[in-house]
């Protein structure tokens, strides 16, 4: 079930890597253990429509699970129908985080519905204005072939490309400085994109999500699927689209961490810098998230404006001090509860992490060794 308060209740975070900001929070739902859904909805249920009320929940929803209850629930009335479902979904989403997301959807509109955007142009996707040409057709042919023609991989695990054009650069640069315009001049409070950086927009916030969700959906998640598999990089279904901006008078660099995302999309928009280069040092599950670097992770990427780099987000990494100039990059960190939901029945091995890999080189190398002790002695010990 992939509902809305599941998909926003994530706290922005990037975790740092060092320090003890690995703590995991529990919380305790209701449990109404009596209450069911059924696995196969009753197709040629008519539902009732929900919309006239205010819910915590999408109206669509309830109309959507109606068809699941049992059948001694199917024809009650409405509101008993509602409270049945309600309580239900509440097992997935406690009252501080519906509180917190309701809350989020009021700031957004309260931006959306009083800032004038720029260049309008920007909110909806037109890939021939946005996109380099070579990107487009390697999306269109969609095969690992065409992926890798337009890509380079100058670590595991780490792709390049050259993806914007300059003009659609400029045009989203102007725009996020339109932004902060019209935050500094209506001295509207607004959340910045994480927790580790002060400066940088949240472009969701401001009315760019339907653009992000289809770059998400129609350009990274085919790239995702073929390079990312192992961390749900085809079943990417929610993203945080924000920029970040580096320079002497704003971030100046950022610690070394992992994100909150399955795959990180980082685009480099410009303008003049030096520095700011991004340090990679392989890939971590929560467990050894703090492990030693081997020699081959390290990798140290530099910018270049229009160009894309495409990682997974527990690739632990960070940014060097952009020493000169400012520096804006476009961050999208793409999620997918499919990969969460099921990340938390896995136990010990991650087959995607270097570590988890390198402990179970180490076990099969000890157990091939018992082994071979175990039948030398047996040699020793057979008659001539
Ligand atoms: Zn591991």
């Amino acid at each position: 079930m992939s509902l809305e308060v599941s998909l926003e209740r994530r706290k922005q975070s990037q975790t740092p890597v060092t320090g003890n900001g690995n703590g995991v929070v529990s919380s305790s739902a209701p449990s109404f253990s009596t209450h069911r859904l059924r696995l196969q909805p009753k197709e040629d249920h008519k539902s009732e429509s929900y919309e006239d009320l205010q819910l915590e929940f999408s109206p669509l929803l309830f109309s959507m699970l109606e068809r699941h209850l049992p059948p001694s629930m199917l024809n009650v009335a409405r509101d008993l129908k509602l409270q049945y479902m309600r309580d239900i979904l509440l097992r997935y989403a406690p009252e501080g985080e519906r509180n917190r997301v309701q809350r989020h959807r009021e700031y957004r509109q309260k931006i959306i519905s009083n800032y004038q955007p720029l260049h309008r142009e920007l909110y909806s996707l037109h890939a021939a204005n946005f996109f380099v040409p070579s990107f487009l057709k390697a999306i269109n042919e969609n095969s690992e072939e065409s992926f890798r023609r337009i890509m380079s991989e100058p670590s595991p695990g780490i792709y390049k490309f050259e993806m914007l054009q300059p003009q659609f650069c400029e045009k989203l640069l102007s725009e996020v400085e339109s932004f902060e315009r019209w935050v500094h001049e209506t001295k509207f409070r607004i959340m910045r994109p994480n927790t580790m950086n002060k400066y940088g927009a949240v472009l969701d916030d401001f009315g760019l999500e339907t653009m992000l969700d289809k770059l998400m959906d129609d350009f990274i998640r085919p790239i995702s699927r073929v390079f990312f598999s192992e961390v749900g990089g085809g079943t990417l279904d929610s993203h945080h689209g924000f920029v970040v901006e580096y320079g002497i008078d704003r971030d100046v660099e950022l610690g070394f961490h992992v994100d909150d995302s399955e795959v990180t999309l980082n685009v480099c928009l410009g303008k003049q810098f030096s520095g700011g280069e991004l340090f990679f040092r392989g890939i971590r599950c929560d467990k050894h998230v703090n492990t030693e670097t081997q020699s081959e992770e390290i990798f140290d990427y530099f910018h270049v404006p229009g160009h894309a780099v495409l990682h997974c987000g527990r690739h632990r990494h960070g940014a060097r001090a952009t020493t000169s100039g400012r520096r804006v990059n476009l961050l999208l960190w793409c999620r997918s509860s499919v990969f969460r939901e099921l990340k938390k029945y896995q136990k010990d091995f991650s087959s995607w992490c270097g570590e988890c890999q390198r402990e179970k080189r180490e076990r099969q190398l000890i157990s091939i060794d018992a082994t071979k002790q175990e039948l030398l002695k047996r040699e020793v010990k057979s008659p001539p």
